[in-house]
This record gives C-alpha cells, structure tokens and sequence, in this order.
C-alpha cells in the first residue's frame, strides 16, 4: 500500500510504556495532523518512528510503503524516504547547509550513480528562491546562531532537496512565533503533492490555519482516541483539550 502505516506500535522509554497499540495509516498525498495535550506521547511516537536508541518500539510495526523500518537505524529509515524534523534540531558547527544536503543525498545515490555538482546547485537555488532563502544562507553552519525561523527555513529547505515519501514534522509544545509558522506552511504548502504524506505534529491549532489537513487525529494517554475532518481541529480550539479526558474518564 502507497503509505505509512503504523500497525499496533507500543514504545517504552526506561521501561515505561508511552505508547500503546498505536495505530495510524497516512496514505501518500495526504496531510495529517496528530494533535494532543502535552506529555500523551507525539514526540515519542516521532522519535521511536526515527530509530532513536532511547526509544524502545516493544511491539507493532510501522511500515512505509509496504516495508516495515521498525528495527532499521536512523540513516537506514531516512534513506528509505521517512523525514523526522524536530523542534529543537541540532547545531552541527563546521558544516555548512550546502555540504549538510550534499551528503545526505550523496548517501542515497545507488551504486552506477555520479553526484552532479551542478545538477546539485540547480537544483538548491531553484528551491531556495521558491522558499525565499537568501543565498547567502548556504555557507552557514547548520542551525549554528540561528534563529527560529531560520531553522525551520532550514529545515524546510533539507525537505525539499530530500523529497522524502514521507515526512513527519514535530512542531509541538513552546511556541514557533507566526514567522516561523508562516516559514512551514508555505514550505509544506509548496510540497503538498501526489508524491508525499505529511504528519504535522501540532499542539495548537492555529498552524491548521495555513495549512489544511485532510485528516486530523487526537491523541490521549499514548494512543488515538479520535480522528475526523479540519472541524475536529477546530473544535479543539474552541473547547480544548478537557472534552476529550473527561470522556476517556467516562469510558476508563
Ligand atoms: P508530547 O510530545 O505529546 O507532549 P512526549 O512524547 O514528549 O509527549 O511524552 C510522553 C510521555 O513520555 C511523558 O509522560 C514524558 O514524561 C515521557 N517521556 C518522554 N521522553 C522521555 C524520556 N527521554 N525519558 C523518560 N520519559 C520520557
Ligand atoms: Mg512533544
């Protein structure tokens, strides 16, 4: 099947069970939104989808485009079209955004394939201008002194030259000021395609203003307790997050 399907997950961290027969299918082309109160589990879900070693994925599968990447290591996963953006992403001194993308899309080249530097150029000033990065913005270090809107155009910009099959997008808990948000909706907007699934990952519903979602899913207590259409998002807003534990308590 043509999407990431996450069948039955349950992820531990030190032991503890965060997540728990954890089931979500984002078909490609689509844009989902996973929302939920703080500390239900979406960035362990996103972390654990990453390969990350704290994350214990105790049983399920997750599986993009038929194959199932629980297990993998994280360059593996990446490789094989899954893209992770964290909020708070690493600085990596000493290696430039142009180098940055350069490797990693040296890494996915098959064996009879040569690194078309000018090819490579092309093709990250095209996507550059379309994201309105100055070229400047290339020489710097990777998220080095960067502001947040720099980071997410950063950000932005890897997911673009990458072109994953997937990419999951973990936006939650502080706040992104407008800017910022503004910076990931247009990207995401730009590279809404047939080609794609998105997962955004949100607290808020206010990113769900610039960015449309075909589906929206709301997480309680390491699992889905809901989906439906943009209107379920919006109801959200306008009652919050209570509604929802006070009917998980009426059926615990
Ligand atoms: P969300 O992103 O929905 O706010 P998290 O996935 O960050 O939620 O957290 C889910 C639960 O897992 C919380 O109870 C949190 O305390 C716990 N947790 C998250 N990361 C760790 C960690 N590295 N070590 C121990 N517990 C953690
Ligand atoms: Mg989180």
């Amino acid at each position: 099947m043509n999407a990431l399907e996450i069948k039955k997950l349950s992820v531990a961290i030190n032991d503890s069970n965060i997540l728990k027969d954890f089931n979500l299918t984002v078909p490609k082309g689509e844009v989902h939104a996973l929302m939920g109160p703080n500390g239900t589990g979406k960035s362990t879900f996103a972390k654990a989808l990453s390969g990350h070693e704290d994350y214990e994925i105790t049983s399920g599968e997750a599986l993009l485009d038929g194959k199932n990447i629980v297990g993998m290591e994280p360059d593996e996963i990446s490789r094989a079209g899954l893209f992770l953006a964290f909020q708070y992403p690493s600085e990596i001194p000493g290696v430039s955004i142009a180098n940055f993308i350069r490797a990693a899309l040296t890494a996915r080249l098959k064996d009879n394939e040569d690194f078309e530097v000018t090819q490579y150029y092309k093709k990250l000033y095209e996507k550059m201008d379309l994201l309105k990065i100055d070229r400047k913005f290339t020489s710097r270090s990777v998220n080095e002194d960067f502001s947040g809107g720099e980071k997410k155009r950063c950000e932005i910009l890897q997911l673009a030259m990458l072109q994953p099959k997937y990419a999951i997008l973990d936006e939650t808990d502080s706040g992104l000021d407008i800017d910022a948000l503004k910076i990931v909706a247009e990207g995401v907007n730009n590279m809404r395609s047939a080609e794609t699934g998105f997962l955004l990952i949100t607290h808020y519903q206010r990113l769900l203003n610039y960015i449309v979602p075909d589906k929206v899913h709301v997480m309680w207590d390491g699992g889905i307790v809901r989906s439906g259409d943009r209107s379920l998002a919006l109801e959200l807003e306008e009652k919050g997050y209570d509604w929802i534990k006070e009917e998980m308590a009426l059926t615990t």
